[in-house]
């Protein structure tokens, strides 16, 4: 008889523009019993953005206020806004048998390591830095220094890759969704036990 009472909590980073959100939503498609932990943040909604579905979209003061209550699992300020995980979401999904699926930048995925280090790792990172760029640009969301911030956020986070359990390049987009289910599914193997 097959026993796993807890969820797992999977933390996808990776460079803005890698495709950490086009990954999630079809990983999203393919397999209900992932949660998806709807982060806070200071910035501004972006356009075909909604409220409470890619965000929850707050003040700074509000957002302070998590942090001093205590109710963020993690938060870190990301290109001059805040950005966190907000933390009973997970605690009580994960308790409930779901896997979580939290999509943050690495100051706040370090954070999560040290406080819940049972948490599965998985660093996306683009085919070249180049090729980033151009993903960045053909967006269309941000401007010529926003987009210069974030790749050199880019080149700050790509450093980090080595604290990470796996590593995927998003050179095509339906490999890199496979090879993310390889890992979750591996990691529900790790922890069956009759
Ligand atoms: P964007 O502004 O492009 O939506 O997100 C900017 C960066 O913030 C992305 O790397 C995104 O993954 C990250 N991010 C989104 N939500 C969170 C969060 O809750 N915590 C942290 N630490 N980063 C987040």
């Amino acid at each position: 008889m097959l026993i796993e009472e807890k969820g797992i909590l999977f933390i996808l980073s990776g460079p803005s523009g890698v495709g950490k959100g086009t990954v999630r939503k079809a990983l999203f498609e393919q397999d209900t019993n992932l949660k998806y932990s709807i982060s806070m943040t200071t910035r501004a909604i972006r356009e075909g953005e909604q409220e409470g579905v890619d965000y929850f979209y707050r003040t700074h003061d509000q957002f302070e206020q998590m942090i001093n209550e205590k109710k963020m699992l993690e938060y870190a300020e990301y290109v001059g806004n805040y950005y966190g995980t907000p933390k009973q979401y997970v605690e009580d999904t994960i308790e409930k048998g779901h896997d979580v699926f939290l999509e943050i930048e690495v100051q706040g995925a370090l954070q999560v390591k040290e406080n819940f280090p049972q948490g599965v790792f998985i660093f996306l990172i683009p085919p070249s830095l180049e090729e980033l760029k151009n993903r960045i640009i053909d967006r269309g969301t941000e401007t010529e220094d926003l987009i210069m911030n974030r790749l050199k956020e880019a080149r700050n986070e790509i450093e980090m890759m080595d604290k990470y359990d796996y590593v995927v390049v998003n050179d095509n987009i339906n490999e890199a969704v496979k090879k993310v289910q390889a890992i979750v599914q591996s990691e529900h193997c790790k922890r069956e036990r009759v």
